[in-house]
């Protein structure tokens, strides 16, 4: 149903890697997701604090193997240099 559309410019906050985050939403929050190391956040359309419960669902998976994940990826795109990037 939704429409997941690349951020021409956007760098991940986590790889750093741009033009990977990609974003979309529903009705109540935008998503953004990035393809290079799997980053997620969400952030609701109305600015309202967003719910803990959510918070910890969205993030805990991938704060806790970011310190493996992080290093693997950095080791991929020293062999495998990304051909889309300027
Ligand atoms: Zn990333």
């Amino acid at each position: 149903m939704a429409v997941k559309r690349f951020v021409a410019g956007a760098v991940c906050p986590r790889c750093a890697e741009m033009d990977k985050l990609r974003t979309w939403r529903d009705q109540v929050r935008e998503y953004r997701e990035c393809v290079q190391c799997g980053y997620q956040d969400a952030m609701r359309l109305d600015g309202a604090a967003e719910p803990q419960e959510l918070e910890t669902r969205v993030n805990q998976p991938v704060e806790n193997s970011e310190p493996k994940l992080a290093t693997e990826d950095e080791q991929v795109i020293q062999f495998v240099p990304n051909p889309a990037k300027k």
